[in-house]
């Protein structure tokens, strides 16, 4: 089953954008993202071609500096790569104006952030409708109640972030994420704040909702046992996937992370060079 949801704005009669590969939530054509230009250019984003269907959850794993944040900006619309293009849920979203891009982040984008990011004046509820506010989409408290009760949080609707453990919080803000039915949720680091036990339980739930909800994951973490809930591994480095997982434990995401973190760091690069 899927949520219910408001896509696009009834009176809205602007144009569809130029849609993407049908059945994928996310499409990334050659996305360069450069720092700087001439000799001292960075090049965060060296050309990523990616194309994650509907229904799946994807962990993008890879050493400092390799370029998760900026993949993970640009993925969401929140940057705008050097070139190349976006789609997401079938909407090519390069060349969007800010306000276009606002408008779908709200309605059609999910976050899940590490320091959790709820309003601390709102209520639970209030901050699971947060999304739908913001999009002027009415309001449902039957709704905000049902992604509760699929978090475990039922009985928290009227309470406050400030009054929830931090597991806690984090389930609110994965109902708020789901609330919208969107194209896919964006999770950075989102278990970082978290003991293993509590990580374990919000990993669990977004695999649910991947699972049940049809919902699309894609999430940025360094922890290879948070990871290991994804149906795919990624690995960045130096600004390109380099290497893949599927349905992999955490001991052996590991052991690829440390192999590449070993080729791509210049400790590596000496250790190699000695060897
Ligand atoms: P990660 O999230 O994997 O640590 P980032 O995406 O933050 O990697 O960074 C990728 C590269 O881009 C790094 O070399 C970083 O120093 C550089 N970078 C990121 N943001 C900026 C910026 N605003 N200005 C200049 N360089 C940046």
């Amino acid at each position: 089953m899927r949520l219910r949801i408001g896509r696009r704005h009834p009176k809205d009669d602007r144009p569809e954008p130029p849609a993407g590969t049908p059945g994928l939530a996310v499409e990334l054509r050659g996305v360069r993202r450069q720092y700087g230009r001439g000799a001292g250019a960075v090049h965060a984003l060296a050309g990523v071609d990616l194309a994650l269907a509907r229904g799946t959850f994807t962990a993008v794993m890879g050493p400092s500096g390799s370029g998760k944040s900026t993949f993970l900006q640009c993925a969401a619309g929140l940057d705008r790569p050097t070139s190349g293009s976006v789609c997401l849920g079938g909407t090519e979203i390069t060349g969007m104006k800010e306000d276009e891009l606002t408008e779908l982040r709200r309605s059609r984008l999910g976050f899940v952030f590490q320091a959790f990011n709820l309003l601390p004046s709102l209520t639970v509820e209030q901050n699971v409708l947060l999304p739908m506010r913001l999009a002027g989409q009415r309001r449902d408290r039957h709704l905000a109640g049902d992604v509760l009760a699929r978090v475990g949080l039922a009985d928290k609707a009227r309470r406050r972030p400030g009054e929830l453990s931090g597991g806690q919080q984090q389930r609110v803000a994965v109902a708020r994420a789901l609330v919208t039915g969107p194209d896919v949720v964006f999770a950075d680091e989102p278990t970082g704040a978290l003991d293993t036990t509590t990580a374990a339980e919000i990993l669990g739930l977004l695999r649910h909702a991947v699972d049940t909800l049809g919902a699309t994951v894609v999430m940025v973490t360094h922890d290879p046992a948070a990871a290991a809930w994804a149906d795919r591994v990624l690995f960045l480095a130096d600004g390109s996937f380099a290497d893949s997982l599927e349905r992999a434990g955490a001991e052996r995401i590991a052991a690829r992370m440390a192999a590449l973190a070993a080729r791509t760091s210049p400790a590596g690069a000496m250790a190699g060079a000695a060897a």
